[in-house]
């Protein structure tokens, strides 16, 4: 019989009951007690929905209360020396230290670092080990979880991550090469399947997304070594799962693993499908992801069931698992809490708790069709209305894109042509300082947006105090002496969510919510539909904020990868599709800034850099189609108009061609925090254009001195060509307060005329 099975279940909660519980705990305001009860809650209603919605296998130890990998690594006891005191003393707010820090109780302790898991916009902490590095169990979290499902009846199974991702995903702090300590970690992985044998358990779910990467001959010998020792264990049943892509170059490696069981991602990569069904050993179960877990639209149960059909007369309806893509961590819980999207949108979607419906339908269908008949039918009436759909389906757009031609993609002229344009007119001393745009969004702002969307405040009693800020803003920039303005973004919730409310094709759940790391969710926008710009977006507060100043006020946009890259998207089209009708709509907004005097315009791209395919030789082909689009937009300018981007986070070396092909007259970056780092790509590649280096870490509340801005500076000016310098912070400033803003910035205003007496006295 062929079972349903899950790979994991979002944890946060529909209404985001653990975000509100932890953050409660942390307040000091709930005990442990408290928020173990609460997750407990969470972990049985999850396994009581999934049932519900028809899951043979449920998994279990796929909850966390904040991160899947550093559960790993505390169970591992990979608990860093500085750590050690409080987790022992506490083992609770030990691990709650390693994922946010401690300030408290004689503890200094930041945070382990945090970074994407894989190409999905969930973060895990990235465990910290070192050469000298020992393991041991520390607490029974997998087997406890396995208990409690145990206790409800369940035979859950429980996920663990594989011991080669988990060293491939950690970091060695000495530089000693991290899958040396393999050998160390196996018998306590081992000395965990035993026991979780020992509590009854008959299949682990042991996750290896890392085989769907590029992997060379010592990963391949590690993922050998370490199955190789887990065959030998006293275990239960092992279900290798792989997810995010194809496994490629890694499959007959995969096919040679000594395991029970493969999970294949055919979402991502159905090619893959033929090729893994003539490697499969004939004693192995096969799970393959055909229900997508990194979207939120329906399945077409029609052409899933067709391939389950198929892949059922190839190894037999016994020795297969039929699963979601990967685990569904990466899509809200449940749609049917959405009452406020567009018609007909609701039919269209299919949140954690749907996507278990339609794989029963598909099991149950592929045993006898009979009596899913009328579902199935269902399916394709809501497929078709989608298909046919007048909101999603806008011809005019279709057209527009089809008809781009290379030179949309190009500006007028070259860019040495386009600076003396722009110098002409602008005329800014050297070393000419900005800022990134957003500045404090303090309580009264979001106090404000929140009184005004309840009603509770005017359109013009808001207009009125936005306006306010605005110019607030304005006088402070200019009082202190900055040369290129911005308005403050206060009028901004989001830098994504801004646009799409504006745009045709994005809709706003009331409960989307996606874990981001830890307590945090977002909550994406869905675009559904062809997108277009009705009306202009961000000319009225641009217009507004240049009309009190005669200094260059700079318009502010979010661009085309970015909006594509923070949202769900369609999967009737490409990606590149749909980000070059993006791109067209900013293009529009781009033109309509120029035409009311905003003659310096930032396109932001901070998700340019994470947008990159997992697999290297997928690079190119996504860097030209997310170059071109940031191009559509911004290329209409005249050549005094100044285009700059921004890019915040990223190591440049690898994509520093792109970047530079971006052609933006003026680039921001964060460099801060790498002392400058960051600008190697820059210098080697003698990038052309002009390019602001951030001087100063926004993400800390701490105030940069005169003299370290002064340091890095000089450290850029050596490098660089003093002409090409801008002087700005790393980022936006909308989570910083007033004061800080303030100091930081007029030490930052100071720096860059420092430099400036420095190089005229030299010339
Ligand atoms: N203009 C945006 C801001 O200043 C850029 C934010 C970002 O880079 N993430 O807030
Ligand atoms: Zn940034």
């Amino acid at each position: 019989m062929t079972l349903v099975t899950n790979l994991g279940f979002p944890r946060i909660g529909a209404k985001r009951e653990l975000k509100s519980a932890l953050e409660s705990h942390w307040r000091g305001e709930a005990s442990a007690q408290e928020l173990q009860d609460v997750a407990r809650d969470l972990r049985q209603r999850h396994w009581r929905v999934q049932r519900e919605a028809g899951a043979d296998v449920v998994p279990c130890n796929d909850f966390s209360l904040y991160d899947h990998v550093l559960d790993t690594a505390f169970l591992f006891d990979a608990v860093p020396e500085r750590y050690r005191a409080l987790a022992d003393r506490d083992p609770l707010a030990g691990y709650f230290a390693l994922a946010r820090g401690v300030q408290t109780g004689g503890f200094d302790l930041p945070a382990l670092e945090m970074t994407k898991w894989f190409d999905t916009n969930y973060h895990y902490l990235v465990p910290e080990l070192h050469g000298g590095q020992s393991f041991r169990l520390r607490g029974d979290k997998p087997v406890a979880e396995y208990l409690e499902a145990r206790q409800l009846g369940l035979d859950a199974r429980p996920v663990l991550l594989g011991p080669v991702s988990f060293l491939l995903l950690s970091k060695t702090t000495d530089g000693s090469d991290r899958l040396q300590l393999l050998d160390r970690l196996l018998p306590v992985y081992a000395e965990l399947l035993e026991r979780l044998k020992n509590a009854g358990a008959s299949w682990v779910q042991i996750d290896e997304p890392c085989l769907v990467l590029d992997q060379d001959a010592d990963d391949h010998a590690a993922y050998r070594r370490a199955y190789a020792a887990l065959a030998a264990a006293d275990r239960p049943k092992l279900m290798l799962a792989t997810y995010f892509g194809a496994l490629g170059d890694n499959l007959d490696l995969a096919m040679e693993l000594a395991v029970d069981g493969l999970h294949v991602d055919l979402v991502r990569a159905p090619e893959q499908l033929d090729a893994v069904l003539d490697a499969l050993p004939a004693d192995r179960v096969l799970s393959i992801g055909v229900v997508d877990g990194r979207n939120v639209w329906r399945c077409d149960l029609d052409r899933a069931l067709e391939r389950l059909r198929q892949v059922q007369q190839r190894v037999g309806a016994d020795r297969l698992q039929v699963a979601p893509s990967c685990s569904l961590l990466h899509v809200p819980v449940d749609a049917k809490l959405e009452t406020e999207l567009p018609a007909n949108m609701l039919a269209w979607l299919a949140f954690a708790t749907q996507k278990l419906d339609e794989l029963r339908v598909l099991v149950d269908a592929a045993k006898d069709a009979f009596y899913t008949a009328s579902t199935l039918e269902l399916a394709r009436e809501r497929r078709e209305s989608r298909r046919t759909s007048r909101k999603v389906h806008k011809p005019q757009v279709a057209q527009r894109v089809d008809a781009l031609k290379a030179d949309d993609t190009r500006r007028r002229s070259s860019y040495p042509e386009r600076r003396s344009a722009q110098q002409a007119w602008m005329r800014l001393p050297p070393f000419p300082t900005t800022t990134i745009g957003s500045f404090p969004q303090t309580k009264d702002v979001r106090q404000a947006r929140a009184r005004h969307r309840a009603g509770k405040l005017s359109d013009a009693g808001y207009d009125a105090f936005l306006a306010a800020e605005t110019e607030r803003c304005v006088r402070f920039q200019e009082d202190i002496g900055i040369d290129v303005l911005v308005h403050g973004e206060f009028e901004r919730n989001d830098m994504v969510e801004y646009f799409g409310e504006q745009l045709d094709g994005f809709a706003f759940t009331q409960n989307g919510w996606v874990q981001s790391y830890g307590s945090r969710c977002v909550k994406p926008p869905i675009i559904y539909g062809d997108v277009q710009r009705p009306a202009a977006m961000t000319v009225r507060w641009s217009q507004y904020a240049q009309s009190l100043t005669a200094k260059p006020m700079k318009g502010m946009l979010t661009g085309p990868v970015t909006m594509l890259q923070w949202s769900f998207v369609r999967d009737d089209q490409t990606r590149a599709a749909t980000c070059r009708q993006i791109a067209l709509a900013l293009r529009d907004e781009v033109l309509d800034l120029e035409r009311a005097g905003i003659r310096v315009i930032q396109i932001d791209e901070p998700a340019l850099r994470e947008g990159l395919p997992l697999r290297r030789a997928d690079w190119p082909a996504y860097l030209a189609w997310a170059v071109e689009c940031f191009r559509i937009s911004a290329a209409g300018v005249a050549d005094d108009t100044q285009i700059h981007t921004h890019m915040c986070y990223s190591e440049f070396n690898d994509i520093i061609d792109a970047v530079a092909a971006m052609d933006a007259d003026v680039i921001s970056i964060e460099t801060s925090r790498s002392r400058m780092e960051l600008l190697d790509a820059f210098v080697r590649f003698r990038y052309p254009n002009e390019i602001g280096p951030g001087v100063y870490d926004i993400h800390s509340p701490r105030l940069p001195s005169v003299e370290e801005m002064t340091a890095l500076l000089r450290k850029a000016a050596a490098v660089l060509d003093a002409g090409q310098l801008w002087v700005n912070p790393d980022c936006g400033l909308k989570t910083r307060g007033w004061p800080e803003t303030r100091a930081a910035l007029v030490a930052m205003v100071e720096a860059a005329r420092g430099l400036r007496a420095a190089s005229a006295q030299a010339a």
